[in-house]
């Protein structure tokens, strides 16, 4: 189940009509260039533009004629990776979309696609990764009161593909451990994706309002992560729950399902079947997990 919803990111990347949930298309940043309602969006550029391209080829192509559209993928990554040293954070973000999105597409194309060119496309998508989570704050500490839209895009696509990585890293499961091996602390503290209605909002207004809205509130609330979600999914209904339980934790929980986008929704079924992932060790306190509140850290830079 898990495994269909994030294949079908890379089917709503070649239709192009929606895009996957931690894309945000650039026309939503200009209104008066909006791509049109139920239309394709035309709006991508630069890598993310030929991803969509190759995807489209590749979902399109004869089966036999599958595995030369997969070279052309990896024709393309090959030169994304010679040259992302010189992205900035935007590009970069893009190269990691485009990357997780092959990684997905290989991972259904098991006919065409060797291993060893899976295992590669996930070298490239932890080695832009890397570069990306360092580039630029995208944790709880971000004050988010500070940012333009263009900014908060950023750091909230950041967060949005943290989560997707988790989920990628739960669907590379095998012989009962993930790769991260349950270890990863940039997930556990990966805070939870935003309200849908913040996400999709259709104005330059419509988005203040709904920030606004978010930045009154976080006075007073918690403000949520992964991993809080992952022990609170696998804490009985009869037992407190254990280690990283904050004030207002369920509060904030609550609300944040009331709002759920797709990408959210995952998140709340993977909690359920993550055992072999990442809440383990951090129930077992293995992992620090420590989300400030309110926190007074580095702006984003
Ligand atoms: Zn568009």
């Amino acid at each position: 189940m898990l495994f269909s919803r994030l294949a079908e990111y890379t089917r709503m990347m070649a239709d192009g009509k929606q895009l996957p949930p931690f894309i945000y298309p650039p026309c939503w940043l200009d209104g008066a260039a909006r791509c049109s309602a139920g239309a394709e969006h035309r709006c991508l550029s630069g890598d993310l533009e030929t991803c969509s391209s190759l995807i489209k080829e590749v979902h399109s192509a004869r089966p036999e004629l599958r595995g030369a559209a997969w070279q052309r993928i990896v024709a393309h990554l090959k030169q994304v990776y010679e040259e992302h040293h010189e992205y900035n954070e935007e590009r970069t973000l893009e190269a990691m979309q485009a990357a997780l999105l092959y990684g997905l597409l290989g991972a259904q194309q098991a006919a065409s696609v060797s291993y060893v060119d899976v295992a590669w496309v996930v070298e490239m998508i932890e080695a832009f990764g890397h570069r990306l989570f360092d580039m630029t704050a995208w944790d709880h500490e971000v004050d988010l009161a500070y940012l333009s839209r263009p900014q908060w895009v950023l750091v909230e696509s950041m967060r949005r593909i943290g989560c997707v990585l988790y989920l990628f890293d739960l669907l590379l499961h095998s012989n009962a451990t993930t790769p991260s091996t349950g270890e990863c602390e940039t997930f556990f503290n990966m805070p939870l994706p935003c309200s849908r209605n913040l996400w999709i909002a259709a104005s330059e207004a419509q988005w203040q309002a709904g920030y606004q809205s978010v930045q009154a509130r976080r006075c007073n609330q918690h403000q949520l992560i992964l991993g809080e979600l992952l022990t609170f999914r696998r804490s009985p209904p009869s037992e407190e729950p254990t280690k990283i339980t904050a004030p207002g934790m369920e509060e904030a929980l609550a609300e944040w399902c009331e709002h759920a986008d797709d990408l959210s929704m995952l998140l709340w079924m993977a909690g359920a079947v993550d055992g072999d992932g990442q809440a383990p060790a951090l129930v077992r306190g293995e992992v620090d997990a420590g989300a400030g509140l309110h926190p007074d850290g580095p702006i984003f830079e």
